[in-house]
């Protein structure tokens, strides 16, 4: 099997399975109760978000467990603007955000807020001139994505955090960087709020984090029994266990893997170029972990399941909304075809010289009956 997907999820590591299964089994009380074995499920909470705090260099107060990426947005856009509206009712967005903030701000929207969709450049990357006209007296928040998950383009997170607070310092920033964590280093000084999915890097499904600065006032989405906490309810002792373990494993070496990634990405791209009606979508800001391109006379299903009689396994524009066409191809170049035939290629450390070679000649195999096809 070749697995080239590893943006829409990740194969958990043995390691923090390991951490998983040990939490399930010797901490299993509630955190919440107050006998012994409740304390010590509480102590293993307490130690994995010391542990995340200190790699992510922030305090352990500004970690909240969340079930993955799309609550940590929900949380960050929708808290935030309940929070914050008597200053306002303007958020400005990314035209290259992930679905699931464009559910969010549809849903905003129908409350009254306004949306703004910042421009970009034809690289993709945020268009600072259109971002400082956006800033209203009112806007109160801007979320702009790391890494869109679709080409890989990568933002300049710490650029745009400037322009935002010199026109407006209460204006509150949100990075949705589930794409980022364990793929290129991250800052998180550059944002107010960041929203991650462990499922992305080598852990456990169920399971993201959100990162709120202590300053930035939040409005709880879920009610539960304790009034003091933005997300009540039992905490998921293992899950934690296993995100702390799976965020220490996957910012490791994060050079030593982007370089081998990059040579694959190469090869990939210097092949497929020559091959007639192929495009390259992604750009060059775009990290090479994720690979986008078109094949504009084959419909993506069915060379996705032709690749798979070779068990070699590709995405489409993204997992969480496969079938539909590319907001981001469709964002950046504006042509319907293009954005209606993409194919993720997604890269890991783990992807081997030896599964490239293999997947460009069933590629080739595949892409040339396809074709011919077509033109019967
Ligand atoms: N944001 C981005 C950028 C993503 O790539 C994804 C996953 N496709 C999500 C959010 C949603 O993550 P989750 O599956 O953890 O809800």
């Amino acid at each position: 099997m070749i697995y080239l997907d590893y943006s829409a999820t990740t194969p958990i590591s043995f390691d923090v399975l390991d951490s998983y299964n040990k939490a399930s089994k010797d901490f299993f009380a509630n955190p919440n109760s107050l006998h012994g074995l409740g304390v010590k499920a509480r102590e293993l909470i307490n130690s994995a978000t010391k542990q995340i705090s200190e790699l992510f260099g922030v305090n352990e107060t500004e970690i909240f467990y969340t079930s993955g990426a799309t609550e940590s947005n929900n949380l960050a856009l929708i808290g935030t603007v309940f929070a914050n509206q008597k200053r306002g009712n303007h958020i400005i967005v990314s035209k290259l955000e992930h679905p699931s903030i464009y559910g969010i701000c549809s849903y905003l929207e129908k409350l009254g807020f306004e949306i703004s969709y910042v421009n970009h450049t034809e690289d993709g990357l945020v268009d600072f001139e259109d971002l400082r006209q956006k800033m209203r007296s009112t806007t109160i928040l801007v979320s702009i994505c790391a890494v869109n998950s679709e080409l890989g383009v990568r933002q300049p997170i710490k650029s745009i955090r400037q322009i935002i607070k010199k026109e407006n310092p209460n204006v509150i920033f949100h990075s949705d960087m589930t794409q980022a964590l364990g793929k290129i280093s991250i800052n998180l000084k550059d944002v107010d709020l960041a929203s991650f999915s462990i499922h992305k890097i080598y852990g456990p499904k169920g399971i993201g984090i959100l990162y709120k600065n202590v300053a930035v006032k939040m409005t709880p989405i879920i009610y539960g029994s304790n009034k003091e906490n933005l997300i009540p309810g039992t905490p998921a002792v293992p899950l934690i266990a296993a995100a702390a373990k799976a965020i220490r494993l996957g910012i490791q070496d994060l050079d030593r893997k982007e370089t081998f990634i990059r040579k694959l990405n190469e090869r990939i791209v210097e092949e497929l170029s020559l091959q007639p009606d192929i495009l390259i979508n992604s750009t060059k800001y775009a990290i090479p972990h994720i690979l986008n391109i078109s094949l504009l006379n084959i419909r993506p299903e069915t060379f996705i399941h032709a690749m798979e009689e070779y068990e070699i396994y590709l995405g489409t524009n993204t997992a969480c909304s496969s079938g539909e066409i590319s907001s981001s191809v469709m964002a950046l170049y504006d042509d319907k075809k293009r954005a209606s035939t993409t194919i993720r290629i997604s890269l890991s450390y783990l992807t081997t010289t030896e599964e490239i070679t293999r997947f460009l000649n069933c590629f080739q195999i595949v892409y040339k009956r396809l074709n011919s096809l077509m033109e019967d």
